[in-house]
């Protein structure tokens, strides 16, 4: 899909030059575009951009996965194999090309219900990390959301919440439906179109074209009062501008199919994010407040939670709901603040003077009178930097900050509140 338009700062410059990027691979190595704003393109580029393009799609396009999870199911237990170097469910007349592959045999129904856990999770630190829901989170935030009255999940970027939702919809009495959009185009071998859209979360591109749009226009009209949620957790590397305007596109393709329901109201949403996020999602969503449930993932070590001993996740629920509505779970922790109106973390004390529950990361912050809000429990006022900070830090007059966390010393790309291991 559509580039991102960048623009690239040299100190002392006033203006950057601008230039186009792929959306959604932060990392040259993992999509060498680049194209200057300004730049002409010979013919002979653009052709071989092209030719490039071309040979990079996937080997089969959805239909024919469609075809084959058809043909596959069928076959007996014995002769349903999975390559797990290629990612793929193998017919048995493919077996022979991939016979120096590892792979797994006798896939059972269950496992076809569960694609998310048998393809494995993309690793790739800046483009694609997946970081799948702990079965509590996931439980939790499908109960949450059938409680609220939802009865359809547009889910951008959770597969494991759309599987749930899937393989509860084939059981019996359970009328919820989702449709999932992701970039993880493996997922087209488990579901129909009207399951799942190749899509981009950072440019908003259906990469199934008007079909798929329509596929999704369609799913997000509320048909007999069933009311819609958008469900999204992006990769946390990702640009919140990039997203922010694909969300709009999402909530403007749902406001638009009703002509007069919607009217100046917005899609009900739960964008799931890290709680240093906050201001940055505020900027572009000021309806927007953040729940202090800590979102849990299995396959993230630090992100997990603190009743396990292990460090507390710092991912948290942005919503437009109103807050008193989100009602978080007292044998987790979580209490009612009846001054706030919200469910708060237990460690989250009521602060006077702000009057709010202030923390952010659970634990009891403090509050300052110099810098007139609450910090940090670990943090103390530096009379040099003017402001509350760590013991340990240089009082140096602070360089522009880096774009996650807002603090200064390092680059996005090396923010420690990113790091994954
Ligand atoms: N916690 C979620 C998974 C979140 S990981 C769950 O358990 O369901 C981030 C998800 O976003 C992954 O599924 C990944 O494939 C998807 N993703 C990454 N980049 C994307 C992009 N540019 N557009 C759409 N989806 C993307
Ligand atoms: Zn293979
Ligand atoms: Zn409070
Ligand atoms: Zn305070
Ligand atoms: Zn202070």
């Amino acid at each position: 899909g559509p580039a991102l338009l960048f623009v690239k700062t040299s100190q002392g410059k006033e203006e950057g030059r601008r230039f186009y990027a792929c959306s959604a691979c932060r990392d040259r190595k993992d999509c060498n575009f680049f194209q200057w704003e300004d730049e002409k393109v010979s013919e002979t580029r653009l052709a071989a951009r092209e030719e490039y393009n071309r040979n990079h799609q996937p080997f089969f396009t959805h239909r024919q996965n469609v075809d084959r999870y058809k043909n596959f199911v069928l076959l007996p237990l014995s002769k349903r194999r999975f390559c797990q170097e290629c990612q793929q469910l193998l017919l048995p007349a493919e077996w022979e090309k991939h016979s120096d592959h590892q792979f797994l045999c006798d896939i059972t129904t269950a496992q076809l219900k569960s694609p998310s856990q048998l393809l494995y999770p993309l690793e790739n630190k800046k483009t694609n990390a997946q970081y799948l829901f702990a079965d509590r989170s996931c439980q939790f935030l499908l109960n949450l959301l059938i409680d609220l009255g939802f009865r359809r999940v547009l889910s951008v970027g959770t597969p494991r919440l759309h599987e749930m939702i899937q393989s509860k919809a084939s059981q019996e009495e359970f009328s919820v439906r989702s449709l999932l959009l992701d970039i993880d185009f493996r997922y087209s071998q488990f579901y129909t179109e009207d399951e799942f859209c190749h899509y981009n979360m950072f440019n908003h591109h259906f990469f199934g074209g008007e079909a798929a749009r329509e596929t999704c226009r369609k799913f997000l009209y509320e048909e007999n009062g069933e009311r819609v949620i958008m469900v999204t957790d992006p990769p946390f590397g990702g640009l919140v501008e990039a997203l922010a305007s694909s969300f709009k596109k999402l909530m403007a393709m749902w406001r638009e199919t009703e002509k007069e329901g919607h009217d100046n109201k917005e899609m009900p949403t739960f964008w799931i994010f890290p709680y240093f996020f906050e201001s940055r999602i505020l900027d572009f969503f000021p309806s927007f407040s953040m729940m202090d449930y800590q979102v849990d993932y299995d396959n993230h070590a630090l992100y997990k939670h603190g009743k396990t001993g292990r460090r507390q996740s710092p991912v948290r629920i942005f919503t437009n709901l109103t807050p008193s509505m989100i009602v978080l779970p007292e044998e987790e922790g979580y209490r009612f603040c009846t001054v706030c109106q919200r469910y708060v973390s237990s460690g989250n004390q009521h602060c006077e003077i702000c009057n709010s529950c202030t923390s952010k990361d659970g634990r009891r912050w403090k509050h300052c009178v110099l810098c007139k809000k609450c910090v940090k429990p670990s943090w103390f006022h530096c009379n040099n930097c003017n402001c509350c900070t760590l013991q340990k830090h240089s009082c140096e007059k602070a360089d522009v900050g880096c774009f996650v966390c807002g603090k200064a010393g390092h680059k996005r790309s090396a923010c420690p509140s990113l790091s994954c291991t």
